[in-house]
């Protein structure tokens, strides 16, 4: 856990509407007046060593060059499980596990099921993952693999999410979008870049924004340090609320895009999305899938293997500085996972 000992005890989920507070063990996923959890932690409370590890380890910041634009990669798909959602599930999972949890279930896209499977699997934890029905069956394989139970939900991700909801039992409900203690753990890689930058902030940060974990997990990192990058969220052009609840356009028909970890219609933290990416001074892009494509097969070349979503990113820095950039701007763009699962 984050704290050893008595310490712990002052850590609990509050609302961010009401300020209601609920211990870290709560079998609610949300406040009673429908406002969402957030995590009090004192600031003095350290980081304590992780009982439950597959050797996480600090991820390279690599120099990537595309025409004249100079990128930093952060190499987030060579975790443990193959993306950077090992950061979040290594923190709750270690959180859980000291709070005596044995039994988990979530829903997810992919990554975040494949994350907390393998590190419920490491705790000896009894996990159901809920899924929609078309995920890559990589991901599918990876799940299983690590001895975790599939649920296949059809007709997409939001449903998958109600379906977790409906059919918890006595399982805690471990949700990488409602639970801080992911948003916890996704936070190390803000201190890991702020010191592979020798204490410096990145000008920009590009990002796949779906449900905002690597945002939210990142605005909350760079608050400890005290200085906000520039945050760039990246969606596809065809699945784009917080670009629409950003510049406040009017929705529109959201449709299955080729980068299937940021395929979210209705984001659970939109409103708190948004207020990362205006306290930064960033911006919400939106990249067509042919971009994506030509991004990843840009990447392939030169060795580098990811998934679409990842690609995205990179596609939204190039489209973002197409009349260039000044060669001081440190731009950093994690690489969310792998591309061997897809
Ligand atoms: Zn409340």
């Amino acid at each position: 856990m984050f704290v050893k000992g008595k310490e712990a005890i002052r850590m609990y989920f509050y609302c961010e509407d009401c300020k209601k507070e609920y211990p870290l063990n709560t079998h609610s996923y949300k406040c009673d007046c429908g406002g969402m959890f957030r995590l009090h932690k004192d600031a003095n409370e350290a980081v304590a060593k992780h009982a439950i590890s597959l050797g996480e380890f600090v991820t390279p910041l690599v120099p990537f060059q595309v025409g004249k634009l100079d990128f930093l990669l952060k190499m987030e798909h060579l975790l443990p499980t193959g993306s950077f959602k090992d950061r979040g599930a290594c923190g709750m999972i270690n959180a859980l596990h000291d709070l005596g949890i044995k039994k988990i279930a979530l829903d997810s896209s992919g990554n975040a099921g494949a994350s907390m499977a393998a590190y419920a699997a490491a705790a000896d934890m009894e996990c159901t993952v809920y899924t929609p029905d078309d995920i890559s069956q990589e991901k599918v394989k990876q799940i299983e693999a690590y001895g975790a139970k599939i649920v296949k939900v059809a007709n997409g991700r939001m449903k998958a999410c109600a379906a977790v909801k409906q059919n918890l039992g006595d399982a805690y409900y471990a949700s990488h979008v409602y639970n801080p203690l992911f948003f916890e753990g996704i936070k190390s890689m803000a201190h890991e870049l702020y010191d592979q930058l020798g204490h410096h902030v990145p000008d920009y940060i590009f990002m796949p924004v779906g449900n905002g974990t690597m945002l939210i997990g990142l605005f909350l990192g760079f608050m400890e340090i005290g200085r906000l990058p520039h945050f760039v969220a990246v969606q596809s052009s065809k699945c784009a609320p917080l670009y629409e609840a950003y510049h406040e356009v009017p929705a529109s028909p959201k449709r299955t895009t080729i980068a299937e970890g940021i395929r979210i219609t209705k984001p659970k933290r939109l409103k708190e999305m948004v207020k990362a990416i205006r306290d930064s001074g960033g911006d919400v892009i939106t990249v067509p899938d042919k971009d994506i494509l030509k991004a990843q097969k840009y990447l392939s070349h030169r060795g580098i293997y990811v998934e679409m979503t990842s690609a995205a990113a990179l596609a939204g820095a190039v489209q973002f500085f197409e009349n260039g950039k000044p060669d001081n701007y440190k731009v950093v763009i994690p690489l969310t996972g792998n591309g061997l699962k897809r």
